[in-house]
């Protein structure tokens, strides 16, 4: 595994612990000898975790779409930019790019390219691990959504293993390296 796809939020968040826990995941991506594929965004958590990983002498490969985001959003130290024409192409060419996906705590934009990850995981598409750095307790409510659609019927309860929550960026890091994908179970309970 040599490649890390990031997902974060384009916005900081209300409390510092955010971005701290951003600052040290770059950190241990760096350590680890991953590169850092992500949006290729200078703000947010988004850009913390890219300048971090820099700093630290990592590599950082950005995938922005061309004219979408107004201003001087793109992340002035990458390693590698590749400007792509639209977000469906840059979700392709970022998941095409890594190994391995984590998600920091951020808003809508972040939360559809989890989701996306994962029900592909779901579907067999692709075995790479999908992690959350559950800052905080930031995803709490969503492994409680997760659980709460298996006990409604909607997932199997296989599928609860497809992401790993952990609060800690080393903890996190190692158990990507670690994961094996859950066996799968039939996803369709009326024509198993
Ligand atoms: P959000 O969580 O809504 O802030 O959205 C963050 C995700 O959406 C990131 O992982 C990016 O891929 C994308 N995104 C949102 N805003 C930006 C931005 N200003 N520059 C680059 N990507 C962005």
């Amino acid at each position: 595994m040599k490649r890390v796809c990031v997902f974060a939020g384009s916005n900081v968040g209300a409390s510092p612990e955010y971005a701290q826990k951003a600052v040290q995941l770059g950190e241990v991506i760096a350590d680890k000898d991953f590169e850092l594929v992500y949006g290729g965004s200078r703000i947010g958590l988004m850009g913390r975790v890219a300048d971090s990983v820099l700093a630290a002498g990592g590599k950082v490969i950005g995938v922005m779409p061309r004219n979408l985001f107004k201003g001087e959003m793109i992340h002035p130290g990458l390693t590698e930019l590749h400007e792509v024409d639209s977000m469906h192409e840059r979700k392709a060419l970022m998941s095409e790019m890594a190994d391995s996906y984590i998600a920091l705590p951020g808003g809508l934009g972040t939360y559809e390219e989890l989701f996306e990850v994962v029900s592909w995981s779901q579907l067999g598409i692709h075995k790479k691990p999908v992690g959350v750095l559950n800052v905080a307790g930031f995803y709490q409510p969503m492994a409680e959504m997760f659980r709460q659609a298996v006990l409604a019927g909607f997932m199997q309860q296989t599928n609860l293993g497809l992401i790993i929550f952990e609060e800690d960026p080393e903890l996190l890091i190692d158990k990507l390296i670690n994961y094996m994908p859950p066996e799968q179970t039939y996803k369709w309970n009326e024509l198993a």
